[in-house]
């Protein structure tokens, strides 16, 4: 039984209305823009393209390079433009979601560059990034297994809910609130990324699984929409 209500009302499996375009970035390689209601992202792919420096190319297969920002106009307090330890580690993670579903070894001694940015901020940036990025890797005509789905789960006060706005996260009552950002491969069981702020007890994990799996299937649809309209286009 839910005991609280969700500030804009939705259920605990609703998602924010999505958006997704593809070719959003005409001088990319593969480009798209994907939103989770006030959370908007884009993505751009540059590449396969011979790395430089030389010393860092994989002679075995090519270098997938994420670079993730919020853009300092996307949050409501001002940030400081430029990297900061959160888009590091938030680049590094994208990374990790992204790479089980390229075939890299086709493209030694080359990098893949992904330049995500977070054009407006109301949490589930990094989820939406991934969806975004996952797009445009398929716009760039990259050989790719499947597409990668992305959604937080969070939990408020006992309940597990998905895709919390900032509101939502921002809400510490009980025992106070939980992101729990995970992606997978559209059509597995396999999860390419699991973090967790906050916490959540292992009694709550399958939900959450569950809540994930029905999201990404969304998700999914959403995307594989967007990608064969830019198709036609
Ligand atoms: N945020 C912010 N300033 C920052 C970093 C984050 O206002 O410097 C907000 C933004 O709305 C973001 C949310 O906090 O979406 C949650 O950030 P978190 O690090 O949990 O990652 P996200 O949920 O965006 O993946």
């Amino acid at each position: 039984m839910v005991a609280f209500k969700r500030p804009d009302g939705r259920k605990i499996t609703d998602l924010r209305p999505m958006t997704a375009k593809v070719g959003v970035v005409p001088n990319a390689d593969g480009s798209a823009l994907f939103a989770f209601g006030d959370t908007i992202a884009i993505a751009a792919v540059y590449g396969p393209r011979l790395l430089h420096p030389q010393h860092m190319q994989d002679p075995k297969q090519a270098v997938l390079r994420v670079n993730y920002d919020l853009l300092s106009f996307s949050v409501y307090e001002r940030k400081k433009p430029g990297p900061s330890r959160r888009s590091q580690e938030i680049s590094k993670m994208t990374e990790y979601a992204l790479s089980p579903v390229l075939d890299l070894k086709e493209f030694p001694n080359t990098v893949i560059d992904v330049q995500i940015y977070i054009l407006q901020a109301d949490a589930g940036t990094r989820t939406a990034g991934i969806n975004a990025a996952s797009m445009a890797l398929a716009h760039a005509g990259l050989p790719m297994k499947d597409l990668v789905c992305s959604v937080a789960i969070g939990k408020q006060d006992t309940t597990v809910v998905v895709d919390l706005t900032k509101e939502e996260e921002d809400f510490h009552e009980g025992e106070g609130a939980t992101d729990f950002p995970l992606a997978k491969i559209a059509n597995s069981d396999q999860f390419t990324l699991v973090q967790l702020d906050g916490n959540i007890s292992t009694d709550l994990i399958p939900a959450a699984i569950q809540l994930a799996n029905d999201a990404c299937a969304e998700i999914y649809e959403v995307q594989k929409k967007a990608l064969k309209e830019g198709a036609l286009q």
